[in-house]
């Protein structure tokens, strides 16, 4: 299989890339108890920053759809390091992460604020998981280019959450579940990566024809979520060929599974975003809310 994989020297694409309803407004001030929607979203290209298509609209879509949290902790595929940390900068900055693009999108900035208290109340809930406390990484593009559709007036408080690449995805899905009770503390969860993403097959044209391998495992792993199927999910190496051509690296695939670790009994998902893009990149997004 590696064979027919193509390596680009300088991938074009990116490598390691309100109004707000009124009953929403009420839960900055709510009940400690009031529970924040979590999501996963599939954020494909950078282009996406600057692009109208069904999924910048989706995002934008879901963002007036949702409560403004008092903070939004972002796992992104894209801090993908070894170890686990918390970013807890006051100011974090905007990471260009991505390589070949329109200068429009490097002048681009997403200036939200970050939530040191929140970063600490993460770390608290992950006491004995060897959490380090991060104050140079930044909002990467996985994190804001899905924000600036969903809350673009960047006035929500934005921390990451570092995916360690030593780790097995039992390990990602045990940790999430750990931060769950965020949720009923004003804090927002969004894991921002792609079910499939085979970077190696990409197709140039975004709407090129989907191969049949990312399509039929991005409808399985639909499936899966949609039957609380969660250690089928957790052990995608089992789940065939397909699996091994639209998951080549974990990366993109954990932010998913974190989400899934954080519903509350009784929560179903709902699907916002679907589609593949360039033949090997799923967009697909779901929320618990
Ligand atoms: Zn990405």
């Amino acid at each position: 299989m590696a064979g027919r994989l193509r390596q680009r020297a300088t991938p074009w694409y990116a490598v390691g890339m309100t109004t707000l309803k009124k009953f929403t407004r009420a839960v900055e001030d709510g009940p400690a108890s009031e529970r924040m929607p979590a999501f996963f979203v599939g954020h494909g290209n950078p282009m996406n920053l600057i692009e109208d298509n069904a999924w910048s609209r989706a995002w934008t879509g879901l963002g007036k759809s949702l409560p403004k949290p008092r903070a939004v902790l972002c796992v992104s595929a894209h801090w993908y390091v070894q170890g686990t940390y918390v970013h807890g900068a006051e100011l974090p900055r905007t990471i260009h992460d991505f390589y070949g693009f329109p200068p429009e999108l490097y002048a681009m900035r997403y200036p939200c604020p970050g939530s040191p208290e929140a970063a600490r109340e993460a770390q608290d809930l992950l006491d004995g998981k060897d959490v380090g406390w991060d104050l140079e990484w930044g909002v990467d593009h996985g994190a804001w280019m899905p924000l600036a559709r969903v809350f673009p007036d960047a006035d929500v408080p934005v921390f990451q959450l570092s995916v360690d690449y030593t780790k097995p995805a039992s390990f990602h899905y045990e940790l999430a579940r750990r931060l769950a009770p965020l949720r009923r503390r004003g804090v927002m969860i969004v894991g921002s990566g792609n079910v499939v993403h085979n970077l190696g097959m990409l197709e140039y044209e975004r709407d090129a024809k989907p191969f049949d391998w990312a399509k039929a495992f991005d409808e399985r792993v639909k499936a899966l979520i949609l039957d609380g199927d969660d250690r089928a999910l957790i052990d995608y190496g089992a789940l065939g060929e397909e699996a091994a051509l639209a998951v080549p690296t974990p990366d993109h695939y954990l932010p998913m599974l974190s989400m899934l670790a954080l519903r509350e009994k009784g929560e179903a998902p709902s699907f916002f975003a679907e589609g593949i893009a360039h033949g090997s990149v799923s967009m697909r997004g779901f929320i618990y809310s």
